[in-house]
């Protein structure tokens, strides 16, 4: 009996002085993700009544694994299918994080802290054969921190990149479109960019842009700033995204309400699991994307179907042109062969500023691409018309212009089978580039862009085809290319 009181007595203890602490550590096992397992995995933990933010520090064998993470409270049932109570996501960027009552980690979300069962979750990316230690430490009601010095650290900093300002004209018309000019893949300090939200929207400005999607990964915690800064951009039309990021695919979801995500939480490589976003993103008449289809890292490339049918367009050209694009750029105008109509994108995948040093590879303006999309005017409404209907086309940066008609129709539309003037004026671009005029997966025209002057061009298609156009550099790098004219 004593002995068992004594027990209990140091049990008491324990806990009390875990109490007075307030924190938890503990190490949790994380198991190699099974075949067709979902890769994410929660670990709950108690969060006591009356605290005020909550602070998680993780420590892993990083040599030999990769794990992501993100937050749900206690509204959540720790279910993959439950998307409730998500505070957000910090991948592997962070190794210590905070959420609070009025404040939170750059990629999370503050608010209440309620008492009851949060969960940790935990994406598998990368696990040794045999399974991860993972060393948690959660403190509750912590003053100071290396999460909120971070924080601090990035609110606070000051950037320069408006070196090269470009004012550019009106839109270019044609065919009865203004063709507005704008970046769809952005990422900011929210996630694993370099990027101030209000940097990311300057740099759009000084590059000229009409609008731009910032996309931070698997997280929505850049909205309420997004939002707050656009009295500051009368001129840019800001959406909100996600860049949904899964094990088997990188998905861009553009506009996503207020605080609005969609679940990353899929199984790499099963076709239900791309269909699922596209569903999710119907129901707020948002546009999913898939992402740099052909990107060699660790689930960059596409797994969900074979075709990228499930989504509405597909980002051809990531960043600054690549080996990569040029593979993606071959399985398109692939399926442009079979008679399909999937439509082209590119965007900068901006992640900092040119200027910054370069803990992550890519260094870009916002804009560097610039997708150009043929719209009745700059609303996101008419933009996502203009890029479901294949009007789009994409420039290494927003100072290239360009205009692509057949008799009064232009890039993405639908022709009958029977000759027409093909008309195509080039502006801005260097005149030793040449523009290819492309068919069926052939050069049919090809011509230095000299100095820009209309080119006339008549084109009798036999069969159902299309006929696109690329501008590369006297070294072959892709200075623009359109989406097709097609003929049926
Ligand atoms: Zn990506
Ligand atoms: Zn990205």
């Amino acid at each position: 009996m004593f002995i068992k009181r004594l027990v209990f007595l140091v049990l008491i203890t324990t806990l009390a002085i875990t109490a007075a602490a307030q924190s938890i550590d503990k190490t949790v096992r994380i198991d190699p993700v099974k075949s067709g397992e979902n890769p994410f995995v929660y670990v709950p933990f108690e969060v006591p009544s009356g605290t005020a933010s909550i602070t998680v520090t993780v420590e892993y064998d990083k040599s030999k694994n990769r794990l992501d993470f993100g937050l749900f409270d206690q509204t959540s049932t720790g279910s993959n299918d439950d998307k409730r109570g998500y505070r957000g996501w910090s991948a592997y960027v962070r190794d210590t994080f905070f959420v609070a009552r009025d404040d939170a980690s750059n990629g999370y979300q503050s608010g209440p802290i309620a008492g009851g069962t949060w969960r940790l979750i935990v994406g598998r990316a990368q696990i040794a054969t045999g399974g991860a230690d993972l060393r948690l430490k959660i403190e509750f009601n912590l003053k100071e921190s290396d999460a909120r010095t971070r924080l601090d650290f990035e609110r606070s900093k000051k950037f320069d990149f408006a070196a090269d300002s470009f004012v550019p004209g009106a839109p270019v018309k044609s065919a009865g479109f203004n063709w507005y000019r704008g970046d769809l893949h952005v990422h900011t300090f929210h996630s694993d960019g370099y990027w101030s939200v209000g940097a990311s929207l300057e740099s759009a400005k000084s590059n000229g842009l009409d609008f731009v999607a910032v996309t931070d990964h698997n997280t929505f915690s850049h909205h309420a700033e997004l939002d707050s800064l656009a009295k500051n951009f009368p001129q840019l039309l800001i959406i909100r995204g996600e860049e949904v990021t899964t094990y088997g695919g990188h998905i861009n979801v553009w506009g996503l309400p207020p605080g609005g995500w969609v679940d990353f939480r899929l199984i790499p490589g099963l076709a239900a699991s791309g269909q699922s976003i596209m569903r999710e993103t119907r129901s707020f008449g948002g546009l999913a994307s898939v992402n740099h289809p052909t990107m060699a890292c660790g689930g960059c490339s596409w797994t969900y179907d074979d075709d990228w049918s499930t989504l509405d367009s597909v980002e051809i050209w990531n960043a600054s042109w690549d080996p990569d694009d040029e593979a993606a750029l071959k399985i398109w105008d692939g399926f442009l062969q079979q008679g399909r109509k999937i439509t082209a994108i590119g965007s900068s995948d901006t992640h900092q500023p040119p200027s910054e040093p370069a803990p992550y590879p890519i260094n870009r303006r916002v804009g560097d691409p610039s997708v150009f999309i043929g719209a009745k005017s700059l609303k996101m409404s008419e933009l996502f018309a203009g890029i479901r209907a294949g009007r789009a086309w994409i420039a290494e940066n927003p100072r290239y212009s360009l205009k692509f008609t057949a008799g009064e129709a232009t890039i993405g539309a639908t022709l009958s089978i029977k000759p027409v003037d093909l008309a195509l004026q080039l502006s801005n671009f260097p005149a030793e580039s040449r523009f290819d005029l492309i068919s069926d997966g052939k050069v049919i025209a090809t011509d230095p862009v000299g100095s820009g002057t209309l080119r006339k061009i008549r084109f009798a298609p036999a069969k159902q085809s299309y006929v696109r156009v690329e501008v590369r550099s006297k070294d072959g790098a892709m200075l623009a290319m359109t989406n097709p004219i097609y003929f049926k």
